[in-house]
Order: C-alpha cells, then sequence, then structure tokens
C-alpha cells in the first residue's frame, strides 16, 4: 500500500496518515490489548460495514474494554475514510487498543483509541492463482480451544500463530496454511475460512474456536439460495481424500479456490467458481430501492 498518502482516521479526527503513530509504550502493543477489523469496499461502499462494526466492538468487549464510538459512529468515519481517500474499491482497516496511561497486566484505566486506514489491496491472493487454486501447507500450530483464548474475538493475539505459521508456508513455496484446531479437526486459514465439496455438498467446520466470518457466512448463505446443501460438521483430516473441492472465504481472501493441501489435491471449479461469481455479484453496492 502507499504509505504516505490519504488520511487516517484517529481518536475522531482525520490525521495525515504519516501523523497517525502512537506511543511506544501502548498496552496494545505489550499485551496485546488491541482488536481490529479487515473489510472491503466495493465501488465506494463498504460490503457489511455495519456487521463488522459491531463485531469490532464485541471484539473489544470480549478483551474487557469498550470502544468509546457507537456502531453507527464507526461505520460513518469508515465511510469518511474511504471517501476521502478517493480509492472506491480499497481495503478498510478499524484498529483499536488500549493507551498508555499504565503499564503492567492491568489497565484497568487505560485510554481506548480507535484508528481507521483504507488503503487499495486489490487482490489478497494472485488473481490468476485464485481460479487455478492456490497451494496451502499445514500449520504446526492449531486454533487453541476457546477455553484457552477468546476465540469469538477478533483479536490481534490469536494473529501471533497465524503469522509464523504463513511464513514457514510462504517460506516453502505455499500461499498460506491450514490448521488444525486443539483436537486436531480441521479449523480454517490463517485469515479465512474453509470449506470442501464432496457429493455437489458443502462440508465446512463449525466455527466454535475460530472466527464465524461474515463472508463465511454470506457464502453459506449464498450457496443455501442456490440450493446447495452446506453442512457444518467436525472435518479429520483423512477425510481430505474424499473432498473434491476446496475453497477459502474472507473479507480479504474473498472466494479463493485451493488446488493443493499438503499431500491432498482438489479440482478448482464447478461450486467453488458458481460461489465466487455469486460473492462477486453480492458485494456489489445495491442500487436504494425505488
Ligand atoms: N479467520 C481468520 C483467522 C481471519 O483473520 C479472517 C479474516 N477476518 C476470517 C477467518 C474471515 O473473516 P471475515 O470473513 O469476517 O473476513
Amino acid at each position: 500500500y502507499d504509505r504516505l498518502e490519504g488520511v487516517i482516521w484517529y481518536d475522531g479526527k482525520l490525521v495525515p496518515w504519516s501523523d497517525a503513530n502512537m506511543h511506544v509504550l501502548s498496552h496494545g502493543l505489550h499485551y496485546a490489548s488491541c482488536v481490529f477489523e479487515g473489510e472491503r469496499a466495493y465501488d465506494g461502499q463498504i460490503f457489511k460495514s455495519q456487521e463488522h462494526a459491531e463485531r469490532l466492538k464485541r471484539s473489544a468487549n470480549v478483551l474487557d474494554f469498550d470502544i468509546p464510538y457507537s456502531a453507527a459512529e464507526i461505520v460513518a468515519a469508515k465511510k469518511l475514510v474511504v471517501d476521502k481517500n478517493g480509492k472506491k474499491n480499497a481495503y478498510v482497516r478499524p484498529v483499536a487498543w488500549r493507551g498508555s496511561e499504565m503499564m503492567g497486566v492491568s489497565a484497568q484505566d487505560n485510554q481506548i483509541h480507535l484508528a481507521i486506514a483504507s488503503w487499495e489491496w486489490p487482490s489478497y491472493f494472485d488473481p490468476a492463482q485464485r481460479l487455478k487454486g492456490i497451494r496451502l501447507d499445514l500449520a504446526d500450530y492449531r486454533r487453541p480451544d476457546p477455553k484457552t483464548a477468546p476465540s469469538t474475538a477478533k483479536a490481534a493475539g490469536l494473529y501471533m500463530i497465524c503469522t509464523i505459521s504463513k511464513h514457514r508456508a510462504e517460506r516453502k513455496g505455499y500461499a498460506d496454511a491450514m490448521m488444525l484446531d486443539w483436537e486436531g479437526r480441521v479449523a480454517e486459514c490463517t485469515g479465512a475460512n474453509i470449506f470442501f465439496v464432496k457429493d455437489g455438498k458443502i462440508h465446512t467446520p463449525i466455527a466454535d474456536c475460530f472466527l464465524d466470518g461474515i463472508t463465511r457466512q454470506t457464502v453459506i448463505a449464498l450457496a443455501r439460495q442456490r440450493g446447495i446443501e452446506v453442512i457444518e460438521r467436525r472435518i479429520m483430516p483423512y477425510e481430505l481424500d474424499e473432498m473434491s473441492e476446496c475453497f477459502i472465504t474472507g473479507s480479504a481472501a474473498e472466494v479463493t479456490a485451493v488446488a493443493e493441501i499438503a499431500q491432498w489435491n482438489f479440482n478448482p471449479g464447478g461450486i467453488t467458481k458458481q460461489l465466487m461469481e455469486d460473492y462477486t455479484a453480492e458485494v456489489q453496492p445495491k442500487a436504494a430501492a425505488a
């Protein structure tokens, strides 16, 4: 992204990109009391902006803090940033964190900050690879038990194992890594949810220890509208032998086909292609009802 361009909304004000700094003694940096969102604007309109704002506030509550802005104020602020930055197709990144008043595990009275940035980020994965299918490694780290980590929050701390896993995968030539969960079941990718196709039906893990993505929910609804059965269940890695297609979903990844996961191979196309098209149509701004 263009680092020095445009503005960032920071605690209620628009500031130039290069002035949007925080203190080195921020609790969010040291202790990961930080939550964020990842969203996309299509033709100037942010897809499911309200849902993302509500999730951001919920994530903060899970980390025991309150963002001092309403969901409606966050929605308005995001729109302002996208409009001011002048890119109609943009990635939007709200981030909220505990400030620097107290430095220690406890930070009861620290100020809560909110910043919102946007930048051009055309495709998370190489567009040519999106239909051909990307290659995934199998991560060493597993998604933690929900009793071990606040897995329903989109919290910065949960991404530590994601970044390590993605880096290891990239070094081996893979685009990303699939993670199992604490019980050894298939979970998700480092920044996207995962789906499989078997005998014309979609199978996807139950989101009980990872983010139930807004894209995941959208794609499940789109599939059901097409009359495709979607089964949410526990999926063990050995079952991948029988899956014909695989795809991942996320605000950044959108719908991306997977050709390979470690020793497993899939045939991109069919239902994946249909849902890629349906998702592309779904995210386009709808004309206001007459
Ligand atoms: N899982 C993880 C770990 C993610 O980072 C994301 C992206 N936010 C998702 C799933 C998908 O969530 P969404 O569809 O809401 O972007």
